[in-house]
C-alpha cells in the first residue's frame, strides 16, 4: 500500500473511538518506520493515558504542525490483521450516520482487545482469547457444542486451516448441496442433539423434529436456487409467512456456498438471540465439524472476545448476532442474511445510532456478496425497495406441510364491562382448548402487575419524579410463603420507589392498580382456569440468566398449559401443540403519534397468530378490539400482508413521509426545556443559507419540539425533524450545518439521529 510513496510516510492517520474527528494524525516514530500498514492496530497516546486505534492511512504531511504531532507508541504485534472491505463498511456507516470512522470500528471490538494492555500482563488479550478458543477443535461435535454455541466446532488454535479442510469434507459428503439427499453433517446433526446458546440440550422434540435432511418444499427449492444463481452484490427480500421454512432457506444456502467454497463465511444476523435459542442451537447442530461464532451482547467479555476472534481470524465459518455482529470484520464474507429484517431491535437507539439492517445492505455491497432479508412482514422501507424492483422479492405464501394459517377473529369490546381482561367468548375459547389437551397463549404487551398506581380519592398518579412517565406497579418475586411485596418502576430510567401505604397528596389509604399487564393476567389466568398450569414470559422473567429458554422448553415439552407474554414470544418459537392465541388488547398503537406505530402492529400480531397451529388441526386467533372495522384488521384477518403494506405506502406517499421522504432528527437535552429548544432554535437558524443549497430539493425543517417522552432521567429533551425529498440533499446539507453546530456555545448536550425510528 505504501510501495508507492516517493517520500517517507511519517504520518498515520489513526480512527479513534472519539467523535470530534473522522481521524487524528499521528507520528511514525523511528522504530515504527516502514512497519505500519493501513489496518493496523495502534497504541497511542490521548489526553493523559492512551487508547487503542487503527491505521486508517499513511501520508507525507499532516495539516497539524509537527510539534503538535505525537508519536504512535506502539503496534499491537499479534492482533489480526484487519481486512480493507470492513474500513470500506465504517467510511460508509460513518459518512451515512455523520459520525466517525473510529467509533463504528471500536463500537465492534470486544472491551478486553480495545484495551490499552497492562504493562505488566505477561501475555496479550489477544494471545489469551486465542488460547481459550483452543483446545475444543477436532474433538466432535458434541463437545464443541457442550461450550455453548459460542465459538462452537473445529477451532484448531492453528488458524484456519484444519478447521477448513474438516468442513470441506463433511460438506462434501453433500455432492450437490442442493439435492434432497441428506450431508453427513445432517446426520451428525441429529445423533449429537443440538444446544441451545446456554449449553442446554434442545427439547428433544425440537432436535429430532429438525428439517435436515428432509426434501425442501417446491417455494424453498425455487427460492433456494435463485439464491444460490446469484453472484456478488444483489439484495433479496424472503417474504415468507411463519412457518413457510424461511430458515431452513438459510441454511441450505449456507451449506451450498461452504460446498463450494469452504473458507467462506457467513453471517447470520437475528433480532435477539436470547429469544431464539432454537435458531442458534439449529446452526450450531447443522454446521458440527464446522466453526460456528455467536455474537451478542448477552456475552461475557472473554467469550465475546473469542468469538470475534475466531470471526475475524477466519475460522468461524458461520457468524450468528445481533445488531452490533454487522460491524465484525469477515475476511471470507460470503453472504449475510437478515432474519426478521422488520425488527426493532435492529436499530441502535442510543449513543450511537444506526440501523444494523441497513449496515448489512452496505457491508454486502462493499464485499460483493448476496444479502438476504427475511421476514413475515418486511418492514415498509424494504417493501418499498423490493416493489420498486431495487431488491428481488422472493415469496414462500404457505406453511410447510401445507398447514393452515390460523383463523383470526375479532371481538369487540365496545360496549363490553367487565372486569376480566377476557372477553367471554375468550374465555369459552381458552377453557375448550385446554379441555382438548391443546395450549393456548394469552398476549399482552406490558409488563409489571398495572401500568400505575393511582389514588380514587384525588387523582394522583404514580409519576416518575425524573421522567415524563408513570411509575408501573410491578409485584416482586415472591419469597416463599410470605404476601407478594410491590415496587414502583419506572420502565425508561429504571429508577425505582417502595408503594406508599398512602396517597402522597391527600393521605387516602385507597391506593390501587390502574389497568394491567402481564403480572396481573397471569394472576387473573389462575383464578379463572384453576388447576391449568400457568407460565409466564416478559422482560422481567427473561432477565434471570437460563429462565427464558427454560420457559420455551417447558412449553415444548408439554409441562405448560396456559402461557402468558410480551412480544417476547411472539419472537421464533415454534409451538406445535398451540392452537389458540388470544390477543388482549390488540388496539395499543393503533392511534399512536408515531406514524410507524400501525406497521409495528400489524407485524407484531402476524407475529404473535403465527405462534399458533403448526401441528393441530386447526387454529385461532381471538383479537379483542374497540375497532373492529378497522382496515388493519381486514388485512389481519387475511393475512393479507402485502395489502396492507401497499396500502400503507399508497398513505405515505400522498402524506409525503418516508420511505417518500428522508428524515433526519436533531435532539437536545438540557436541565430546563428552554435550553434545549433554544439550542435548536439556533440550529434552525444557522441551516436557513445552508438548507436551500439545491433550489430542486431544498431541505425542510420543522419546529423544535418537546419530545414525546419530554423527560428523561431528569433531563429536559426535545427535537428538531429535518426533512427532503431526496436523499442526497439530505446528506449535501448535514455536514455543513453539523460543523456550524458544533461552533454553538450551549449547555445542552445534542445528537443527530439519521432515519429516525421514532418521531
Ligand atoms: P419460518 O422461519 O418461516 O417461520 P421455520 O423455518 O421455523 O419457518 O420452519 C417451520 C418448521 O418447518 C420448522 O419446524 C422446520 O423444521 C420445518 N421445516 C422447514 N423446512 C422443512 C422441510 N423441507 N421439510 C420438513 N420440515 C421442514
Ligand atoms: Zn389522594
Ligand atoms: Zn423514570
Amino acid at each position: 500500500m505504501n510501495s508507492g510513496f516517493a517520500v517517507d510516510p511519517g504520518i498515520a492517520r489513526i480512527a479513534l473511538d472519539v467523535p470530534i474527528a473522522p481521524w487524528f494524525d499521528y507520528r511514525i516514530g523511528p522504530a515504527l518506520a516502514g512497519r505500519l500498514a493501513p489496518g493496523d492496530w495502534v497504541q497511542v497516546p490521548w489526553g493523559t493515558g492512551r487508547r487503542i486505534g487503527f491505521v486508517l492511512e499513511l501520508c507525507a504531511q499532516s495539516d497539524l504542525a509537527p510539534e503538535r504531532l505525537k508519536a504512535i507508541e506502539s503496534r499491537l504485534e499479534d492482533a489480526p490483521a484487519l481486512p480493507a472491505n470492513w474500513f470500506a463498511l465504517l467510511r460508509f456507516a460513518a459518512g451515512y450516520y455523520h459520525r466517525s470512522v473510529g467509533e463504528f470500528a471500536l463500537l465492534a471490538v470486544p472491551r478486553t482487545l480495545r484495551t490499552p494492555p497492562s504493562p505488566k500482563a505477561r501475555s496479550s488479550a489477544f494471545a489469551r482469547a486465542r488460547r481459550a478458543g483452543r483446545g475444543v477443535g477436532g474433538v466432535g461435535a458434541v463437545e464443541a457444542h457442550t461450550v455453548g454455541a459460542h465459538t462452537v466446532g473445529a477451532d484448531t488454535g492453528e488458524g484456519g486451516s484444519v478447521g477448513a479442510s474438516a468442513s470441506a469434507s463433511a460438506v462434501a459428503g453433500a455432492g450437490d448441496p442442493r439435492s434432497a439427499e441428506p450431508a453427513v453433517a445432517h446426520l451428525d446433526a441429529t445423533s449429537a442433539a443440538p444446544v441451545t446458546a446456554s449449553g442446554r440440550p434442545l427439547p428433544r422434540a425440537v432436535a429430532s423434529r429438525s428439517a435436515a435432511g428432509q426434501p425442501l418444499g417446491a417455494d424453498q427449492q425455487r427460492v433456494l436456487d435463485t439464491l444460490c444463481a446469484s453472484q456478488g452484490f444483489s439484495v433479496s427480500v424472503l417474504h415468507g409467512v411463519t412457518g413457510s421454512g424461511k430458515t431452513e432457506v438459510y441454511l441450505r444456502w449456507f451449506e451450498a456456498i461452504l460446498a463450494a467454497r469452504p473458507d467462506a463465511q457467513l453471517l447470520l444476523m437475528v433480532p435477539e438471540i436470547a429469544l431464539t435459542p432454537q435458531l442458534a442451537g439449529l446452526v450450531a447442530g447443522r454446521f458440527p465439524a464446522q466453526s460456528v461464532a455467536v455474537l451478542h451482547s448477552g456475552l461475557g467479555e472473554a467469550e465475546r472476545a473469542r468469538a470475534w476472534l475466531a470471526a475475524v481470524e477466519g475460522r468461524a465459518r458461520v457468524v450468528i448476532g445481533t445488531r452490533l455482529a454487522v460491524l465484525t470484520p469477515l475476511p471470507g464474507l460470503a453472504a449475510i442474511v437478515v432474519d426478521e429484517e422488520h425488527d426493532a431491535s435492529y436499530r441502535q437507539q442510543d449513543g450511537l445510532h444506526y440501523s444494523a439492517r441497513d449496515l448489512a445492505v452496505a457491508a454486502a455491497r462493499e464485499c460483493g456478496v448476496p444479502v438476504l432479508l427475511g421476514s413475515a412482514t418486511p418492514s415498509i422501507e424494504t417493501w418499498r425497495a423490493a416493489r420498486r424492483g431495487r431488491y428481488r422479492l422472493l415469496e414462500m405464501p404457505s406453511r410447510i406441510g401445507g398447514g393452515a394459517l390460523p383463523k383470526l377473529h375479532l371481538i369487540d369490546m365496545r360496549g363490553l364491562r367487565s372486569e376480566s381482561a377476557l372477553a367471554p367468548q375468550a374465555q369459552t375459547a381458552i377453557a375448550e382448548t385446554l379441555s382438548r389437551g391443546e395450549q393456548a397463549l394469552v398476549f399482552i404487551n406490558r409488563r409489571g402487575y398495572a401500568p400505575v398506581l393511582g389514588c380514587d380519592a384525588c387523582g394522583w398518579l404514580s409519576g416518575c419524579p425524573e421522567c415524563s412517565a408513570w411509575r408501573v406497579l410491578h409485584r416482586a418475586a415472591a419469597g416463599g410463603s410470605r404476601p407478594p411485596r410491590y415496587q414502583l418502576v419506572c420502565h425508561h430510567c429504571g429508577g425505582a420507589s417502595p408503594v406508599p401505604r398512602a396517597c402522597p397528596e391527600c393521605g387516602n389509604l385507597g391506593l390501587a392498580g390502574l389497568g394491567r399487564g402481564t403480572q396481573r393476567l397471569e394472576e387473573e389466568l389462575a383464578s379463572q382456569f384453576p388447576g391449568q398450569r400457568i407460565a409466564r414470559l416478559d422482560r422481567d422473567v427473561a432477565a434471570r440468566r437460563g429462565a427464558a429458554q427454560a420457559l420455551i422448553a417447558a412449553v415444548h415439552d408439554g409441562e405448560v398449559d396456559l402461557l402468558v407474554g410480551t412480544q417476547m414470544l411472539a419472537k421464533g418459537h415454534d409451538f406445535r401443540r398451540l392452537s389458540l392465541v388470544v390477543v388482549v388488547d390488540g388496539d395499543a398503537g393503533l392511534f399512536c403519534a408515531d406514524f410507524r406505530a400501525p406497521e409495528r402492529l400489524f407485524a407484531t400480531l402476524m407475529q404473535v397468530a403465527g405462534r399458533a397451529g403448526r401441528e393441530v388441526s386447526s387454529s385461532h386467533v381471538l383479537v379483542q378490539t374497540r375497532y373492529p372495522t378497522h382496515p388493519l384488521f381486514e388485512c389481519l384477518k387475511r393475512h393479507d400482508y402485502s395489502g396492507f403494506a401497499d396500502a400503507l405506502l399508497l398513505e405515505r406517499r400522498e402524506a409525503a413521509m418516508p420511505p417518500f421522504a428522508h428524515q433526519a432528527l436533531l435532539r437536545a437535552d438540557a436541565g430546563a426545556l428552554d435550553e434545549a429548544l433554544a439550542f435548536l432554535t439556533a440550529a434552525r437558524e444557522l441551516a436557513e443559507p445552508l438548507r436551500t443549497a439545491d433550489p430542486e430539493a431544498p431541505v425542510q425543517l420543522f419546529d423544535p419540539v418537546p419530545m414525546p417522552l419530554a423527560r428523561l432521567k431528569g433531563r429536559e429533551r426535545a427535537q428538531l425533524l429535518v426533512e427532503a425529498t431526496a436523499r442526497p440533499a439530505l446528506h449535501a446539507f448535514l455536514p455543513h450545518w453539523l460543523a456550524s453546530l458544533r461552533e454553538v456555545k450551549t449547555r445542552a448536550r445534542w445528537q443527530l439521529e439519521v432515519d429516525p425510528a421514532e418521531i
